[in-house]
């Protein structure tokens, strides 16, 4: 993995030294009325506030070069200085299950991802249960009736879970739930998201299939729009939240470790298409290069990872 050149080595280091004051940069500017608890913990983005919402947190059932096995000792040491919180005891990976949720004018709400759900959720069988996020929600304020649209990043079971309630009725009743028609039409019989997720939302006409790049909101020079990200899933898809001069982008997993920030070739054993999942990060990166921009990621153990 030693082909990654001189330009990444210095934006891992600029990564490296971003990462270590995320805390103190992770204070959203105004907040309105909204609680304390969400203000300390979003960023602003335009019109938009996004808020992160953590639903569980545990280790892996595989230690952490079963799960990466093209990482070197060089791309752990790397990796232990932008995470450190993911290397749990002996060889075992500690992460996090993240949702976000944007908050746009006029009280609009797009929750990104719904977490690994309640105990008896398709989770359960690997990830910790249950999850927390209706707590979350309330902490932040929030009703599940007025979240407009919840954004799937893709369809696997940590990422689904708080879809539904336990009768399958949908658990946000008012809102679309947007999801790459490619990545419903890849699903294979008998996989857990259809009879979950997919066939119970589909019956209350709340699933929303997209083709492509989707704008889910607008503002001003700001906006919210989802863009494919394959190879994780044939149909993933990321969330951007752009403003004039930063974008934050919610990645999903496109990178689930800091391993694959430090080297976006390294593959994650459960990528659908590693190939084309290395083009996905290669691009990500390189476009937040570009311009100001915080990746707003799924499994690290912090939020936050700030970019360009
Ligand atoms: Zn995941």
């Amino acid at each position: 993995m030693g082909d990654t050149g001189g330009a990444f080595g210095r934006r891992a280091l600029l990564l490296a030294a971003a990462v270590g004051v995320t805390g103190s940069l992770g204070v959203g500017g105004r907040a309105g009325a909204a609680p304390a608890r969400w203000a300390a913990t979003s960023r602003r983005v335009g019109a938009f506030t996004v808020t992160p919402l953590l639903d569980a947190a545990g280790p892996f059932f595989l230690d952490r070069q079963a799960a990466f096995p093209a990482a070197t000792p060089a791309d752990w040491a790397r990796a232990r200085r932008l995470d450190p919180e993911a290397f749990g005891p002996g060889e075992s990976w500690q992460l996090d299950f993240r949702c976000f949720v944007v908050r746009g004018p006029r009280g609009r709400l797009t929750l990104v991802d719904t977490g690994v759900g309640p105990d008896g959720s398709p989770a359960a069988a690997w990830a910790p249960t249950p999850g927390r996020l209706p707590t979350e929600l309330a902490h932040a304020g929030i009703d599940p009736a007025d979240v407009d649209t919840v954004v799937l990043t893709h369809l696997h079971e940590d990422h689904f879970g708080w879809s539904v309630d336990r009768n399958g009725e949908p658990m946000f009743p008012n809102a679309r739930y947007v999801v790459q028609r490619r990545e419903t039409e890849a699903l294979p019989a008998g996989d857990a998201a259809l009879a979950y997720v997919v066939e119970p939302l589909r019956a209350a006409g709340q699933l929303h299939e997209v083709d492509g790049v989707t704008r889910l909101a607008a503002a001003g020079r700001s906006g919210v729009r989802v863009v494919p990200t394959p190879g994780h899933t044939p149909g993933h898809q990321s969330v951007v939240v752009e403003g004039r001069h930063e974008q934050v982008i919610v990645t999903g997993d496109v990178l689930v470790h800091a391993v694959q920030l430090v080297d976006p070739d390294v593959a994650y054993r459960f990528e659908a298409d590693a190939e084309a999942a290395r083009r996905t990060r290669r691009r990500l990166l390189d476009e937040a290069g570009v311009r100001r921009t915080v990746l707003a990621t799924a499994h690290l153990n912090r939020p936050w990872v700030e970019l360009g």
